[in-house]
């Protein structure tokens, strides 16, 4: 791979997309050029249009890795510095011991948990912070905000948008199989921090144009929530983006016990659903009434995504829109502290009573998801515990084989 004439240094925590982004707009070409001469795009399918695989946000492989950075004038390891994968060490949802998949690249398919077709973002960090190559280019998209358990920014001390307040699409939007980790991959003519979503609707035989509204300046009304509302979610989030992050606390308190920083938020995924498939059970633990009042409005509104499933036939995968969490940014903080308040209990009896009614309740309305949730290799040690049928209630001998057929059918 012949290096590029120039290159950038990767900013703090930014994606390869994001990289790429700004890349192009530096050199004037178009993003599709770049995954070209940086040997991403695959090249065995002459003629057709240039693609960049949505995986290669996530990881790539030994060959795609060396190339990109010999053509960028980068180091590997600053290379592996602008994929997800390597968050898997602090992040439970991308680590495979606790979201097991066959290989690295499938560890993003079917899961919630990593936006990986579309990103939250902060305004004034895409702005930049004032030095000359962010003026011209814009800050990074982050790698964080692609991980839904980051829903605020702490810097400016503001929710993250997910949609472009234009167009109301979710930004870098994604939406086809076989979908390009970047839209508009030939278009040179948008900035990083515009709106790569097409404009609707397209007069006929015309080009569709972007709808390239500039994200980082088109900046809607406020709609942040009360002092007392923002300050727990500001202590939330602190908690949150230290365990993720390398060098800081190794461990969280989890159901009683202390646990590593991936199994923690492997914790809370597995809390989200047990909250929302038996809402309003926990809804005492929301911090504040602004929170508990989001949190209807969403479960509300997984009411409805649940109610035509049941008349689909086929497996019919009801559970499904319990466990994913929300897109808003509100409603994200609104359910993760719920879920910390389950989880920061003193002790594992503590822990075991204060789960105990969410346990009941699901396994009541939702035995396969109950099962599906509390499986070892999807939560830590100290919350199965806690989680675990009671002696008394345990199921009887002949129902074992049922229920190891429920732990491999996911919903
Ligand atoms: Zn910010
Ligand atoms: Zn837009």
């Amino acid at each position: 791979m012949r290096p590029l004439p120039r290159s950038l240094d990767p900013l703090p925590d930014e994606t390869l997309t994001g990289f790429i982004l700004r890349l192009a707009h530096r050199a004037g070409t178009t993003p599709g050029e770049i995954t070209i001469r940086t040997g991403l795009a695959p090249q065995d399918r002459p003629g057709l249009p240039t693609r960049l695989p949505l995986g290669s946000l996530h990881h790539l492989n030994d060959k795609h890795l060396t190339a990109f950075a010999s053509a960028t004038h980068l180091t590997p390891c600053e290379v592996t510095g602008l994929l997800l994968a390597p968050l898997g060490e602090r992040y439970g949802p991308l680590n495979s011991a606790l979201t097991p998949r066959r290989t690295p690249a499938r560890m993003i398919y079917d899961n919630p948990w990593v936006l990986t077709r579309s990103t939250r973002y902060c305004p004034p960090c895409l702005a930049g912070d004032g030095d000359a190559i962010q003026d011209n280019h814009g800050g990074a998209w982050q790698r964080l905000w692609r991980l839904p358990v980051v829903f605020l920014c702490l810097r400016h001390q503001r929710l993250l948008q997910h949609e472009c307040p234009r167009c109301g699409t979710p930004v870098h939007s994604v939406r086809t199989a076989n979908a390009n980790a970047i839209a508009r991959l030939s278009d040179d003519t948008l900035h990083p921090g515009q709106c790569r979503f097409p404009a609707r609707p397209t007069p006929q035989h015309q080009p569709d144009a972007a709808c390239a509204t500039d994200l980082t300046r088109l900046d809607p009304p406020s709609t942040e929530p009360d002092t007392v509302t923002m300050t727990v979610l500001l202590q939330l989030q602190q908690q949150f983006v230290d365990l993720l992050t390398t060098g800081g606390p190794e461990t969280a308190m989890s159901a009683g016990a202390p646990v590593p920083a991936a199994h923690y938020f492997a914790d809370l995924r597995a809390t989200v659903a047990m909250i929302f498939r038996t809402w309003p059970v926990a809804r005492e633990y929301a911090s504040t009434p602004c929170l508990a009042t989001a949190l209807d409005t969403e479960y509300t509104s997984r009411i409805a995504q649940a109610e035509p499933l049941l008349n689909t036939p086929g497996k019919k995968k009801t559970s499904k829109p319990y466990t994913a969490p929300p897109r808003d940014s509100l409603a994200t903080g609104a359910v993760l502290d719920v879920a910390s308040q389950l989880l920061r209990a003193a002790d594992p009896h503590e822990a075991r009573t204060r789960l105990a009614p969410l346990v009941q309740r699901l396994r009541d309305v939702d035995r396969a998801l109950s099962t599906w949730l509390r499986r070892p290799a999807w939560i830590s040690p100290p919350l199965r515990q806690s989680v675990m049928d009671p002696p008394s209630v345990s199921r009887p001998r002949f129902r074992t084989s049922r229920d190891s057929i429920l732990t491999t059918q996911p919903m």
